[in-house]
């Protein structure tokens, strides 16, 4: 047990927290499951207690001590929230909760007192190069259920732009018409891309959540060698998560990383996505990896109101401010009860927008919200923004 995950700056950020709590107003998880114990500030507490318990002589004398039962319970109070970034962008302070929580996380498994669920991540990450223990030559199989599967099936030796589907889109079925979206509308419009297949591994982002970064570099080096491979200029990714992910942590040098709704934007800002009419209220949720983390705020609802007929209508709590869906974190993982109330809030705010339908641009807030949706029987649409701009999609304008 060290305090070698946290950085100088953490540690003087732990002092800096001046108890105001207003990180706990924000917080999805305390509103959901209405227990203050797992807010940012008392996690925070919490943090500075185990960083000073190691604190050498002094913490000796003074017989200052964690015991394991209270470790054990702090450890899972910690995983008890979805990374989505909300405490930090309100603290007056300043502090950067979410990558302490991230530290916090990582000197959990270190210290060995992390909850073993996790383990799971670990595993099929190093059995199957994805998240779900599934075949990774599968990984590209969704082509085959789109309406004309091309016979190359969207894997080409060379490519100008690289399509990176991502875990959950490659592999849920409630996901997979994310990438059949896309895919289908960039082969409409002649985009020279090639998705990856059996090449493409894991972003990592769930190492880092799981507070197992240690093991991502094998990761990040398969998929940025298999991207040079095929000539590529530019990485497309649907998934905010893997964005964020080769933002933050894969070498760019002379290779653009764009999320699916700036590639489509650009697109249809040239006129080059021929578009028909669609008559639809929509609201758009803030994805938290695409929204607070890569300030991605705009692109999106520019893209929406380039689409003719379609209304949109904001979320009491939007952009930086935006609710998460409960998806994030590693939490369904760890507590599906928590995740599920916390999309039940998301979805109860959107309802009261009136709106027909919700779009975001992240396809596990699409997974999470369509659950939501389909077991409680609620009338509401979810899309991604790939989709609606497929259904306007004018194919014999195209
Ligand atoms: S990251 Fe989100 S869920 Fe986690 S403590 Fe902060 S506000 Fe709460
Ligand atoms: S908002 Fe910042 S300063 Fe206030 S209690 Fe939370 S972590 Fe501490």
């Amino acid at each position: 047990m060290a305090n070698k995950d946290y950085t100088i700056r953490q540690l003087l950020e732990m002092e800096a927290c001046t108890n105001c709590r207003i990180c706990a107003d924000v917080c999805p998880a305390v509103t959901a499951a209405g227990e203050g114990k797992i807010s940012a500030v008392n996690r925070m507490k919490g943090i500075k207690e185990i960083v000073k318990s190691r604190g050498g002589l002094l913490s000796k004398l003074l017989g200052r001590k964690v015991s394991p039962e209270a470790m054990a319970q702090f450890s899972r109070d910690t995983f008890r929230c979805t990374l989505c970034g909300n405490c930090q962008e309100v603290c007056p302070v300043g502090i950067q909760l979410k990558d302490l929580w991230l530290s916090l996380r990582q000197d959990l498994v270190h210290s060995d007192a992390y909850p073993k669920e996790i383990n799971m991540i670990r595993d099929n990450l190093a059995a199957s190069h994805n998240v779900f223990a599934e075949d990774n030559d599968e990984r590209a199989d969704w082509v085959e259920d789109m309406s004309e599967p091309p016979d190359h099936g969207f894997l080409k030796e060379k490519a100008e732009v690289v399509y990176f589907t991502g875990c959950v889109a490659a592999y849920f079925p409630l996901a997979q018409k994310i990438p059949m979206a896309l895919a289908d509308i960039m082969a409409s419009t002649d985009v020279d891309f090639t998705l990856m297949g059996e090449e493409e591994w894991c972003c990592g982002f769930p190492l880092l959540g799981a507070g197992l970064k240690d093991l991502f570099h094998t990761f990040r080096d398969h998929n940025l060698a298999a991207v040079r491979a095929k000539g590529a200029r530019e990485v497309v990714f649907a998934c905010p998560s893997c964005y964020q992910m080769w933002r933050e942590h894969y070498p760019q040098g002379d290779l653009k990383f764009t999320h699916a709704s700036q590639f489509l934007l650009r697109m249809l800002r040239r006129g080059d996505i021929p578009m028909k009419p669609l008559d639809m209220t929509v609201t758009y949720h803030d994805p938290c990896d695409l929204g607070r983390a890569a300030r991605v705020f705009d692109e999106p609802r520019e893209a929406i109101g380039l689409i003719p007929g379609v209304r949109l209508v904001e979320l009491p709590r939007n952009r930086e401010n935006c609710l998460c869906c409960g998806g994030g974190g590693n939490l369904e993982m760890l507590s599906k009860e928590l995740s599920a109330d916390i999309a039940r809030l998301k979805i109860e705010e959107i309802l009261s927008t009136g709106a027909q339908a919700v779009v975001t641009a992240c396809q596990q807030c699409v997974r999470t919200m369509t659950t939501h949706v389909r077991r409680n029987k609620v009338a509401l649409e979810v899309l991604d923004l790939t989709q609606l701009i497929q259904r306007a999609l004018d194919k014999e304008e195209a």
